[in-house]
């Protein structure tokens, strides 16, 4: 049972311990602060200094992995089932925590919160279809050789290590749990490593499923404060899945330790995603009012802070000033401020070093592309410029994305996008193309066969595609809502890593094997064993 979830260092700063080796721990310093980004305001503390993370690895991978084995799929997905209960039961508290340190709207603190209970939910679901099973296989056996009775099946036994998951600030809780429904469905507990700026809600959230007793011992540890040592005591048999800048993913791929063990890594990183209107749009239809209402959208949510939010708006040539300024009117009706004053439509980014590397990016990016929407008097409702850390809507226009290397290069992660004008199909796919590798992009278009075409153009260099004809304009999710149902990930800049894509995602925390035996011996295998198939909804 949980002892004390922090300690009071003063009579207002609070100090986030970790949660390793089945106790809470606190490190031996204050640590780095976690500020009200609204105002500035210092909210609590976090260190992890000389605290023994190789012994919390050791208790995860020899407690908390031999503890989540001895359950069923079925069994490990209640266990999550109940998990989205208790975090569903508390969530007045975790928009809360959303808004203070996070400067999140009540929106963008559901993008987060409720998204993390219903990925929960969403596996708890999927995961109970697998029954009693504890090993995961590929199909049937098949013949291998002219003896029939000689067969082959490929199988998917859980990893015996730790999954250590490395976060973002920008999502605290969805960060969290979407790595941590899949690895505890799969039987791998979880070491979890929230970036520090944010990580309060997602210890938050940690304490109250460990006080409600749902997990086995060890199964969910979390680190609080900078990593230190961690990776030096990853070995054989454990994951690491991080979410972050491709900087510190480079860092972490080229770490000796993960080169030695040949430690199976994941990365979700930078992207420089795209949405494309197609040449067919007229101005003022239906779907060019679709596209600038997601332009803006993906903009203004967690004020641009999204690794899926559209940093490129590429349109026909002869749209693009009436495109800027459809999106630009959009942009001129943003309440930005305070996220408690429900009139505010934007809160500030996540704290002043933020803002500062925002606005330096957004200084880039106007060296090649002119300003189309500016707010020329930019002044926060209820808050101090000189203390939040607030960044002005703002759009960007290039007479030609070919030359403008920038645009196509520097991920601005504030609410910024540019508007690039294309000449023809080709140039645009091409322009879409130059991110190196995103994680989505939206093409609209009336047309169905241009929509298939790009289909297929992009997705050498895209993870995700979002296709919007008239007929979805209004009932699709979202460029940059991600789905626990589709695969999450992008190649090239974007990490080439793949994550959630329901039961598929299970296969990242099993070692596949390929068994090879009498008829008898894999029908004795398969038994206790389960094809997660493809990806139906639950
Ligand atoms: P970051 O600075 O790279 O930090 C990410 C995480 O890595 C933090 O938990 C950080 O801990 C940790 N970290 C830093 N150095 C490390 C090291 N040497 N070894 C191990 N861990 C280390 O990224 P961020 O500023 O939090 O997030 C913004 C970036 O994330 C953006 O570029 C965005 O595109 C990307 N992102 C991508 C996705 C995706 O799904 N592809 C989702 C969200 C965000 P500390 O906080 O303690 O330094």
């Amino acid at each position: 049972m949980a002892t004390t979830v922090e300690s009071k260092v003063s009579s207002d700063t609070k100090v986030l311990q970790s949660y390793l080796g089945g106790k809470w721990q606190a490190g031996a310093e204050g640590g780095a602060a976690l500020v009200n980004p609204t105002t500035g305001d210092t909210l609590a503390s976090a260190s992890s200094k000389g605290l023994d993370l190789k012994a919390a690895m050791e208790y995860s991978r020899n407690v908390g992995g031999a503890e989540l084995r001895q359950l069923t799929y079925g069994q490990r997905a209640e266990l999550l089932g109940k998990i989205a209960d208790a975090l569903a039961a508390r969530r007045d508290e975790w928009f809360e925590i959303s808004r203070k340190n996070s400067g999140n709207t009540k929106t963008d603190a559901s993008i987060d919160v409720d998204g993390s209970i219903g990925t929960l939910k969403y596996f708890a679901k999927i995961g109970a279809k697998l029954g009693d099973a504890r090993r995961l296989r590929d199909g049937a056996p098949m013949r291998l050789a002219k003896d029939v009775n000689f067969q082959g099946l490929h199988m998917g036994v859980p990893l015996t290590g730790v999954a250590v998951h490395i976060n973002a600030f920008n999502f605290p809780a969805w960060g969290l749990w979407e790595k941590a429904a899949v690895s505890l469905l799969a039987g791998v507990p979880v070491l979890a490593k929230p970036a520090t700026s944010t990580a309060w809600l997602a210890q938050e959230m940690v304490s109250a499923v460990i006080e409600a007793g749902i997990l086995p011992p060890g199964a969910l540890s979390i680190l609080c404060g900078s990593p230190y040592d961690l990776l030096d005591h990853l070995q054989q048999g454990d994951v690491v899945g991080f979410t972050g800048s491709a900087d510190t993913g480079d860092a972490i791929r080229r770490h000796a330790r993960m080169r030695q063990q040949n430690v199976r890594l994941n990365i979700e990183a930078d992207s420089l995603n795209a949405a494309l209107l197609g040449p067919d749009a007229i101005p003022d239809s239906p779907l060019a009012g679709y596209f600038v209402r997601e332009v803006m959208r993906e903009m203004t949510l967690k004020a641009g802070q999204k690794c899926t939010a559209i940093r490129r708006v590429l349109v026909p040539e002869e749209q693009a000033a009436a495109v800027t300024e459809a999106i630009a009117a959009l942009l001129r009706a943003v309440v930005v401020g305070d996220p408690a004053n429900p009139t505010v439509n934007m809160g500030p980014v996540v704290n002043m070093t933020q803002r500062k590397t925002v606005e330096e990016g957004i200084r880039k990016l106007n060296a090649q592309a002119a300003f189309a929407y500016r707010p020329a008097n930019f002044s926060p409702v209820d808050a101090n410029l000189e203390k939040g850390a607030f960044v002005p809507p703002t759009l960007l226009t290039v007479r030609s994305g070919s030359d403008a290397d920038m645009v196509n290069e520097l991920e601005v992660f504030g609410p910024v996008a540019t508007v690039v004008p294309y000449r023809d199909k080709e140039n645009a796919f091409d322009l879409a193309r130059r991110g190196g590798g995103s994680l989505t992009a939206s093409v609209l278009s009336n047309d169905t066969a241009f929509l298939a075409e790009a289909g297929v153009a992009l997705g050498t260099t895209h993870g995700r595609l979002l296709l919007v004809d008239p007929s979805i304009g209004d009932s699709h999710t979202g460029h940059g809502i991600v789905l626990p149902s589709l695969m999450h990930g992008g190649p090239g800049r974007a990490g080439g890593g793949e994550e959630l894509g329901g039961l598929q995602g299970l296969w990242f925390y099993h070692q596949r094997v390929a068994m090879q035996g009498s008829a008898a011996t894999l029908t004795a295998m398969s038994e206790g064993a389960v094809d997660p198939g493809g990806n139906e909804r639950g």
